[in-house]
């Protein structure tokens, strides 16, 4: 499937790494909800939320000396869930996965999309492999990376694809090494790119406000898992496991509960400022 933006910019011989939905993928995302409806029909109510720990499974993500991403980002989602619901009951929570398995990354929009999600938030941790003083919170939302660093995260935890099974016909011709891919990726978050960064930005100053973090700032990069999603979506790296001092507080019980209890914070206010906007 040829993009017309693509077409008219881009010579015939670099169209090749343009993405292309494949019949599962059309199918999946065009798929009925899941569950019912909840109940309220308030136009702007945010009404279902999906949740993504990263990785999982066969994906341990990137590590410190002794913490696993796929581990804290899964303790940090479900507190994070706990806390919405008990303060939100009428919330529809949806988990891309509550255990420790593997999950497509397409998947985890497609989830988002069929559930006709209201916000879509991934939560992972970064790594720097050139210095263990590197520390910070960064929140992305889908568009064009401006430094190669943004773009060395998002090629990390893109680089998963390569374990699932189908990838070369699931992401056929996508190449998250491409540039051109990221401009492609940032198409299809267009809509939703005002309301992403605003929310980006309500976890980043909370992730200071709340949890005492150092914030690195709201940033665009090329991410898979938030390529199709139909709603304000965004990845939040939550520290550097590869700083000695962030990987003790994002295992420990106090860091976790900070970073959750900040994250919940900063939906809260986004909710609480969509429904009452007219
Ligand atoms: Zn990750």
């Amino acid at each position: 499937m040829v993009f017309p933006l693509l077409a008219l910019t881009v010579a015939p011989d670099r169209l090749s790494v343009v993405p292309e939905l494949t019949q599962d993928t059309v199918r999946r995302a065009g798929a009925a909800p899941e569950t019912n409806e909840p109940v309220g029909n308030a136009p702007n109510q945010l009404r279902t939320i999906v949740l993504d720990a990263g990785h999982g499974g066969k994906d341990p993500g990137t590590h410190g000396r002794y913490a696993k991403e796929k581990t804290i980002n899964l303790d940090l989602i479900l507190q994070l869930g706990r806390k919405i619901k008990a303060n939100h009951p009428n919330i529809r929570i949806i988990y891309t996965r509550s255990s420790d398995q593997f999950v497509d990354l397409y998947e985890r929009g497609a989830i988002a999309n069929r559930n006709r999600a209201d916000l879509f938030i991934s939560i992972h941790c970064n790594a720097s492999p050139s210095s263990s003083r590197v520390y910070g919170t960064e929140t992305y939302t889908l568009g064009l990376h401006r430094t190669q660093s943004n773009l060395d995260v998002a090629r990390r935890e893109n680089a998963v694809i390569l374990q699932e099974k189908n990838y070369q016909q699931t992401y056929k011709g996508f190449n998250p090494n491409s540039p051109l891919a990221t401009i492609m990726l940032a198409n299809y978050q267009h809509a939703f790119m005002a309301s992403s960064i605003d929310f980006a930005q309500k976890v980043e100053r909370s992730f200071q406000r709340n949890a005492d973090r150092r914030s690195n700032g709201v940033k665009q990069a090329g991410f898979i898992v938030l390529w199709k999603t139909t709603m304000p979506s965004i990845l939040i790296e939550t520290g550097y496991l590869t700083n000695p001092a962030e990987e003790l507080y994002l295992k420990s019980d106090r860091g976790q509960e900070q970073m959750a209890s900040a994250i919940y914070k900063a939906f809260a206010q986004y909710k609480e400022e969509i429904e009452t906007a007219n």
